[in-house]
């Protein structure tokens, strides 16, 4: 079951020569998803090969630099014949903002895209086994976090039991017990518990958007495999952090931390750190214990299953 992210784009409002503005395609077993669609998204989806269907675009706020790639992406699909509807996920009150800029060419998309706004708390879209939800956040325009959370899976089957100790075939009844249903076996009820470990719990990768440190995304990230949190800035400019909305990598680290996630990954990295980009790394891996990255255009993690 894969579970894989590629940063399209990582960098703050101004995009510089290594660096696009912001878009991150998420690719689980098949299913693609893409937060935020900045300028030159579906080039950059192109370059790194994430695959054209995608069924939903979750939008964290209408700040240019991460929606100006829509009105180019949603036309290229309608060139390409697209015919699978679209759904285009934005916060709360931002739904016209959005179709508009979208329709701004006056064109009709052959293709149905719905534009639906989610708030925080809510569950943006569901799929087999997993869903996203919207998180709150704290930046200057109304804007949401993303959480993909999985199911828990089911326990570990413990074949050596069954056939060996409680004499069972393998067959149809290992899995009916697998499901959680109790068998009639040599005239004795096996019952699930008995075969079956405990539910593992499922993958939950976070993206923040753009964002000061905020309680709903340390609360999302608690544990999460994957913390994909805005880094725009270095210590050197922790007082326009705060007021631009934006968290320094240091911030980032610490929530990191708080939260207790496996990995953390460094994006809406500013141009002003272009070329010298060390610095935020090191500011966030002093806070954060787990693995940190600073990302990159192309940057591809792939989320393993927990054991
Ligand atoms: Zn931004």
């Amino acid at each position: 079951m894969t579970l894989r992210v590629t940063m399209l784009g990582t960098s703050g409002a101004v995009p510089t020569v290594e660096r696009n503005p912001t878009g991150i395609a998420l690719n689980r077993d098949g299913r693609r998803l893409l937060f935020d669609c900045g300028e030159g998204t579906q080039r950059q989806m192109m370059r790194y090969g994430t695959g054209f269907d995608v069924t939903d675009v979750c939008i964290t706020h209408t700040h240019g630099d991460h929606v100006l790639g829509l009105p180019g992406l949603l036309q290229t699909w309608d060139f390409n014949d697209r015919t699978e509807p679209l759904t285009v996920h934005v916060p709360p009150g931002e739904r016209e903002a959005v179709r508009t800029l979208v329709r701004a060419n006056g064109n009709e998309t052959g293709y149905q895209v719905e534009y639906a706004e989610v708030a925080p708390g809510e569950i943006v879209l569901s799929g087999d086994g997993f869903e996203v939800r919207a998180v709150a956040v704290d930046h200057r325009s109304t804007a949401v976090g993303y959480a993909l959370v999985e199911e828990d899976r089911r326990g570990r089957f413990d074949r050596e039991k069954a056939e060996q100790e409680l004499g069972i075939e393998p067959g149809p009844k290992y899995s009916k017990l697998h499901r959680g249903e109790a068998i009639e076996h040599d005239g004795e009820t096996i019952h699930p518990e008995q075969v079956v470990g405990p539910a593992r719990p499922g993958r939950t990768v976070v993206y923040s958007g753009d964002t000061r440190p905020a309680s709903g995304i340390e609360r999302a990230a608690a544990d999460a495999d994957l913390l994909i949190h805005d880094a725009t800035f270095g210590e050197d400019m922790a007082e326009r952090a705060a007021e631009t909305g934006h968290a320094t990598a240091r911030e980032a680290g610490e929530l990191a931390s708080r939260a207790d996630v496996d990995r953390l990954v460094l994006t809406h990295v500013s141009s002003r750190y272009a070329g010298d980009e060390a610095a935020l790394l090191s500011e966030a891996s002093a806070a954060f214990d787990g693995e940190c990255t600073l990302a990159h255009d192309g940057l591809e993690i792939e989320v393993p299953l927990p054991e």
